[in-house]
């Protein structure tokens, strides 16, 4: 290795000297005829031909990393859709479960609505038309959320209908409970309501049952018991308040089974069969009143709950 200063070259440029470095390789031939060959390379290109190499290196490496971490993101991208494929199949499925559901809901509206114009109530059309406003962010770009949040809607609505049956029947109940629709006793009617000669000329308020003294005498409906006691013509009488208007009596008793002011129920003993007041034998004398007029009480004797709602207007 050998340098040499040019003093023209530092001369002309003026600035300090620069010792450039050189290194020499050499091919040296085994054979003795050969010559040996020098190469003089100055030692910058060494230098940059060593950061080249490293360069170079660096490069190769990194695109090996690079192309391993792209190629496990290809695999997992395919896994992805394949898996994104088999959600699609259940949110197909799923979306056509919705669609039977929400014709289930449909289904069960108009026969919620078929029953109560049966009932006679007022229709319960469905007000359930989501605007805008109320529907979900995810449910504006989901058929599927958008078709549960309806379904869902629609059930709420249904839900407060039902109620509404459920009292309208609990009333319904409590006014058949209230109405006479039973036989006090059974027995043939030996005498029935309206004009009559026999025992007696006149209008008979009631009809006679026949029955053997001492059978029990039932309430026909529920009620408060408003009068127990002698009426002239009727002998021992009970009377029962059913609400509504309407009473019903029981006479020509040998006994009683209740007291003013007392609660009975449907079908509960209020009197015993007797012969007392103007009576020719033993039986039991019904009335139903109707605000304090006597109807005749054969249409009140066989009712159930449908045929009873007439006398409810
Ligand atoms: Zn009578």
């Amino acid at each position: 290795m050998t340098s040499r200063l040019n003093p023209d070259y530092t001369k002309s440029m003026d600035i300090k000297p620069k010792k450039e470095r050189f290194y020499t390789f050499m091919i040296v031939p085994h054979d003795a005829r050969g010559r040996p060959v020098s190469l003089k390379i100055p030692a910058r290109w060494v230098s940059a031909a060593i950061y080249l190499a490293i360069f170079s290196f660096l490069l190769v490496g990194s695109s090996i990393v690079y192309s391993t971490l792209l190629s496990r993101k290809l695999v997992n991208y395919a896994g992805t859709i394949s898996r994104s494929r088999q959600q699609q199949v259940v949110i197909n499925s799923f979306s056509d479960k919705t669609s039977k559901v929400s014709q289930a809901i449909n289904e069960l509206v108009a026969k919620d609505n078929e029953l109560r114009k049966l009932l006679g109530l007022k229709g319960w059309e469905s007000k359930v038309k989501l605007s805008t406003d109320q529907i979900s962010p995810e449910a504006k770009v989901n058929k599927v959320s958008l078709e549960f949040e309806l379904a869902s809607a629609k059930l709420a609505e249904r839900r407060q209908s039902l109620e509404e049956l459920k009292q309208w029947v609990s009333v319904v109940r409590s006014r058949f409970a209230s109405t006479p629709s039973t036989w006090p006793i059974y027995g043939r009617i030996a005498s029935f309501f309206g004009y009559r000669v026999y025992p007696w000329r006149g209008v008979h308020t009631g009809i006679d049952i026949s029955s053997h003294y001492g059978a029990p005498a039932r309430a026909t409906a529920a009620g408060v018991v408003s009068y127990v006691g002698w009426r002239r013509g009727y002998g021992k009488t009970v009377e029962i308040d059913h609400g509504y208007g309407v009473k019903t009596l029981y006479a020509h008793n040998s006994n009683y089974a209740v007291r003013v002011g007392q609660r009975v129920n449907k079908g509960q003993v209020v009197s015993y069969v007797g012969m007392t007041g103007w009576t020719t034998g033993p039986h039991l004398h019904y009335e139903v009143r109707r605000w304090d007029r006597p109807i005749n009480p054969v249409a009140f004797l066989d009712l159930n709950i449908l045929s009873a709602s007439r006398f409810w207007r």
